[in-house]
């Protein structure tokens, strides 16, 4: 049989959707038939494997699995032997100290001997450590939101998108002290086949988030307005110029960068381009 590499990822969770999207936009199709623990892709030397977000990076640690998707706050706290080999940028969230919202907190010092509820005491502990706080951290598995109002702690230490978990608990926000995002993570040792699917892999990824961050323009401009214009775009090399058939005008086609879009735009119309066309880009090769 030819080598494969076994992918871990998120059974059923925030992590899930994304993961499979991603999976997909790289042209790896599989069937992730309902409650499957293992499925084969079809075009590609892969296998996967669903399970819960917390188990992965033991299992890859392990070589259970080869690679997997999990949050970077589970990859730090399980603080397993893995090694994160690219990031994701998606389920983008951040761990965050809170207390009653009738607290009147000033600063991190204000924690000292107190006791807070957490289901993450590595990320925490360490935190504390580095800002020298002693504080009591209670572990548990599951709703750490509701601790101070049972009386169990003063404060907790949670994940937070929004924040309207903590504010329908009577919570607010404090301090932010971890940031995460998804990220692959790899087994130490992979045998040079699997570590040649791993880079494939890579490639593939690292082709459509760039494609997600940039967006093909086209526009039409008068031939004295070129210089200005493809000052402005950047583009992966020079623009591309093609002579329109009304006498005096060009079409301007480059690449430009979803962060700076507006402003380019505004620029672009400020020196004269007309028709600006923007679409999406499906993969992008670098
Ligand atoms: P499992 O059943 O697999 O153990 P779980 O309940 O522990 O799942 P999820 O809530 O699905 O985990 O979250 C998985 C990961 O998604 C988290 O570890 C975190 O990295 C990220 N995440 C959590 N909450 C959010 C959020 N509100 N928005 C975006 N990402 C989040
Ligand atoms: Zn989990």
């Amino acid at each position: 049989m030819s080598e494969m590499i076994r992918i871990a990822i998120q059974k059923s969770g925030r992590l899930s959707e994304d993961s499979l999207n991603l999976i997909r936009e790289c042209g790896i199709q599989f069937n992730n038939g309902t409650g499957k623990l293992k499925s084969e892709a079809a075009n590609f030397p892969a296998e996967f494997l669903s399970l819960r977000d917390d188990d992965i990076p033991g299992y890859v640690a392990d070589g259970v699995a080869d690679i997997g998707i999990v949050g970077e706050n589970v990859l730090i706290e399980t603080h397993q032997k893995v090694d994160l080999v690219h990031r994701l940028g998606f389920s983008k969230c951040r761990l965050s100290l809170a207390v009653p919202r009738g607290d009147d907190y000033r600063q991190l010092t204000d924690l000292h001997q107190k006791r807070i509820a957490t289901s993450y005491p590595r990320i925490l502990s360490n935190f504390l450590q580095e800002h020298k706080i002693e504080a009591d951290i209670h572990e548990i598995s599951g709703s750490v939101e509701i601790a101070p109002s049972i009386g169990l702690t003063d404060a907790i230490c949670d994940i937070v998108s929004s924040g309207s978990t903590l504010m329908s608990n009577g919570l607010k926000e404090v301090e932010v002290i971890f940031r995460s995002e998804a990220v692959l993570i790899a087994h130490p040792n992979l045998s040079p086949a699997r570590q040649q699917i791993l880079d494939k892999l890579i490639f593939r990824i690292k082709s459509v988030q760039a494609a997600k961050n940039n967006k093909y323009i086209l526009l039409n401009a008068p031939k004295d307005a070129v210089a200005q214009i493809t000052s402005i775009l950047p583009g992966m090399k020079s623009p591309t110029i093609v002579p329109l058939a009304e006498e005096g005008w060009v079409s301007i086609h480059s690449v430009i960068n979803e962060n700076a879009f507006w402003d380019i735009i505004d620029n672009l119309r400020a020196a004269g381009a007309q028709g600006i066309l923007v679409v999406p880009i499906e993969k992008m090769i670098m």
